[in-house]
């Protein structure tokens, strides 16, 4: 079986070069040299070497800040897979999707587009970068079957229903699409004349659907996912609504480097809201270290 990084990079070896970036630049991503290893397992991700791959010494930098990650900690040996992505300097910018055994680099839209209709082919993977500085891809995970879906946002798993998170998904997208902000909608804490605007009634059917997730890590995905909708019948003034298919273009994403990753444009002005879980709380520390946004 493969681990996340050696399907990352079979995925990679099998997709047209060079890929598109969601910036509309592209990217082909350089292989290092590689050789026979001694150790059958990986150091990293514990999958098997086949005896080809690299040396730990030669490819983990005294820098790696994401040696709890490793499997096999005897191993000196690195697969190809974790060989190959420990010598890319700029993967880490963009979120990866392995669907069908290609590799993408998927815009927001398109992670939104699978995380409301996931993949129905085995494996898949998505690993979300939303810093844009950590490693997504050893940490990530693969999924199997449509009873345990995982996916990763930054370095946090995330498990999704088998249906996608499109029912959670279309309260948080009406509140956005009404004028809100995602830091709003992620803490519960709005602003009043937002509310008066929108309609006090209208803002309370909303948000007492999205109140009990608050707090969760599926609820965070949510937010990070959610994209502004045209939606017929839905004016903030009547709670039936439509779905259109058509995405607005969402807002210019930012990016701390020319080949930056897209960042939540809500986190800005993130609170906490005193109902974080053990887990949001990492997510959320390495989300505040970020300093630009849409
Ligand atoms: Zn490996």
């Amino acid at each position: 079986m493969l681990t996340p990084t050696q399907l990352i990079f079979k995925a990679y070896q099998s997709t047209p070069k060079p890929l598109p970036l969601p910036n509309g630049k592209t990217a082909e991503w350089p292989l290092p040299e590689m050789h026979e290893v001694p150790d059958e397992l990986c150091w990293l991700c514990g999958g098997r070497t086949d005896h080809f791959g690299r040396l730990r010494k030669d490819a983990v930098r005294d820098s790696f800040t994401d040696a709890r990650y490793a499997r096999v900690v005897e191993s000196e040996s690195l697969c190809s897979g974790c060989g190959w992505i420990l010598a890319q300097k700029f993967i880490r910018n963009w979120s990866l999707l392995v669907v069908d055994g290609k590799l993408e680099h998927p815009s927001r839209d398109r992670i939104r587009e699978v995380l409301v209709q996931p993949p129905t082919t085995y494996p898949w993977l998505l690993s979300i970068a939303v810093s844009g500085q950590k490693h997504i891809s050893f940490a990530g995970k693969v999924v199997l079957s449509p009873n345990s879906i995982w996916v990763l946002l930054e370095q946090t798993p995330v498990q999704i229903p088998p249906s996608g998170i499109g029912t959670m998904l279309e309260p948080i997208e009406d509140l956005y699409t009404a004028g809100f902000a995602k830091a709003e909608i992620q803490t519960g804490r709005y602003q009043q004349n937002r509310i008066r605007k929108a309609g006090l009634s209208w803002w309370r059917a909303k948000e007492e659907l999205i109140a009990p997730l608050r707090g969760s890590r599926v609820f965070e995905l949510a937010v990070f996912a959610a994209q502004k909708q045209e939606r017929k019948g839905d004016d903030p003034c009547c709670t039936a609504s439509i779905l259109t298919t058509k995405t607005l273009p969402s807002r210019r994403s930012v990016s701390t480097q020319s080949t930056g990753a897209e960042i939540p444009e809500g986190s800005k002005s993130r609170q906490t809201s005193g109902a974080s879980s053990s887990g949001r709380s990492a997510q959320q520390q390495s989300v505040q270290q970020l300093s630009l946004f849409g």
